[in-house]
């Protein structure tokens, strides 16, 4: 384990944004404890649902580059697989 690595496994982010309300998380060993639904989550729960929500603003920033000319491409190919799913 190098300097750099231990580091990181110290440090907490002491305060945090809930995933399910938005609120302020407080960071209360072992829990972040959100102040406003009283949502607990562990730290290794806590992040991973950020990374959750990190891929889910990713998508929707592809959706946002790729335009709407290829996202109603992409319902239309869907749909031609739906219908030739019911012959
Ligand atoms: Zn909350």
């Amino acid at each position: 384990m190098n300097k750099y690595e231990k580091y990181v496994d110290i440090e907490v982010i002491t305060l945090a944004t809930c995933p399910e309300c938005g609120g302020k998380a407080k960071w209360e060993p072992p829990f972040y404890v959100c102040g406003v639904c009283g949502l607990a989550l562990r730290r290794h729960e806590y992040e991973r649902m950020l990374d959750k929500q990190k891929s889910a603003l990713w998508e929707a920033q592809i959706d946002q580059a790729e335009g709407p000319d290829k996202k109603r491409k992409r319902n239309r190919e869907y749909l031609d697989w739906y219908l030739g799913s019911k012959k």
